[in-house]
C-alpha cells in the first residue's frame, strides 16, 4: 500500500465526507496529470510508442533475452499466423510453439501466445518471443510490435480521453457561481401557502 492516499484513509476514520472532499482533488490530479502525459505532442510521443510502462518492460525483456542459449527449428505460416519451434541448446527436448499473427492487431500489436503459458499469465512477451524477434525469424516483426496492445500509447489514450475533464471543485460556492437559476423551482408548492379553503364540512 502507497502513501498516496494517506491524508483520505486517516479522515475516514471519523468522517467519510470530509474523507471524499479531500480525495476527489487528488484524484483529479492524477487524472489530469495521466492524461497530460499520455497526449503530449513532441518528439517524445515520436519515439515512446508504448506508455511508460511499456516502454519498461519492453526494455527489460529485450535486455535479459540472452538468443545465443536458443535454438530455431523451423519457422511456418498459416493463413493468419506464422509458427515458430524454440527450444534451449540445454533441453532440446522442451520445445515451446510461439504462434505470433501475421497481421498487427489491436494498435498493430502482434503480442501472440506462446506454449510455456508466460504471456497469457504475466500479459508480457516471453522469453522465447524475444529471442525470435531478437534473430529476426518472422519477417516484420520488431520490437515494439511483439508488445501487447494494452501497453500502447493508443491504449493509453483510451483510458484517459482528451475530452473529458474530471471536475473536482463541487462546493456550494462553485455551484453558485455556475449554475443558471431555475425559476420554476420553489421549495414549497405554491398550493400549500395559507388562504386555503380548508376541509368541507358534513352538513354544509
Ligand atoms: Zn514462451
Amino acid at each position: 500500500m502507497n502513501w498516496a492516499n494517506d491524508c483520505v484513509r486517516r479522515r475516514t476514520a471519523t468522517d467519510a465526507l470530509n474523507a471524499a472532499l479531500c480525495w476527489l482533488p487528488k484524484e483529479t490530479e492524477r487524472y489530469e496529470q495521466s492524461k497530460l502525459d499520455a497526449w503530449k505532442k513532441n518528439r517524445f510521443r515520436i519515439e515512446k510508442p508504448l506508455s511508460p510502462r511499456g516502454m519498461s518492460v519492453m526494455k527489460d525483456v529485450f535486455e535479459h533475452c540472452d538468443t545465443a542459449i536458443y535454438w530455431i527449428n523451423n519457422v511456418t505460416k498459416t493463413d493468419t499466423h506464422h509458427i515458430a519451434k524454440i527450444h534451449k541448446h540445454s533441453t532440446p527436448h522442451r520445445e515451446y510453439v510461439v504462434t505470433v499473427p501475421k497481421e498487427g492487431q489491436i494498435h498493430g500489436s502482434r503480442f501472440g501466445t506462446c506454449t510455456c503459458g508466460f504471456p497469457r499469465k504475466e500479459g508480457i512477451p516471453c522469453d522465447h518471443m524475444v529471442a525470435i524477434v531478437k534473430v529476426g525469424a518472422i519477417p516484420m516483426l520488431n520490437r515494439v510490435s511483439i508488445m501487447p496492445y494494452w501497453m500502447t500509447r493508443e491504449q493509453w489514450q483510451l483510458q484517459f480521453p482528451s475530452g473529458i475533464t474530471c471536475a473536482s471543485d463541487i462546493t456550494l460556492a462553485t455551484l453558485k457561481k455556475n449554475s443558471a437559476k431555475a425559476d420554476h423551482l420553489r421549495y414549497c408548492p405554491e398550493w400549500t401557502v395559507g388562504c386555503k379553503k380548508g376541509r368541507p364540512k358534513k352538513d354544509k
